[in-house]
């Protein structure tokens, strides 16, 4: 299931790291910010 996750997942281009080691999403308003195998509040975007 994980390697089935992984074949599907796509780098993503709209995001940046902040101070303190997480990476935020600048895709959409909520800017999640994400710590190592966090997903966003979409659940569609993940670290
Ligand atoms: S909700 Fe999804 S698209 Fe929006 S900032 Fe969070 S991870 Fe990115």
């Amino acid at each position: 299931m994980a390697q089935e996750t992984a074949k599907a997942a796509v780098a993503g281009r709209y995001w940046h790291r902040t101070g303190d080691g997480r990476i935020q999403c600048d895709v959409c308003p909520r800017l999640c910010r994400l710590h190592d195998s966090q997903r966003g509040l979409c659940f569609v975007r993940a670290r």
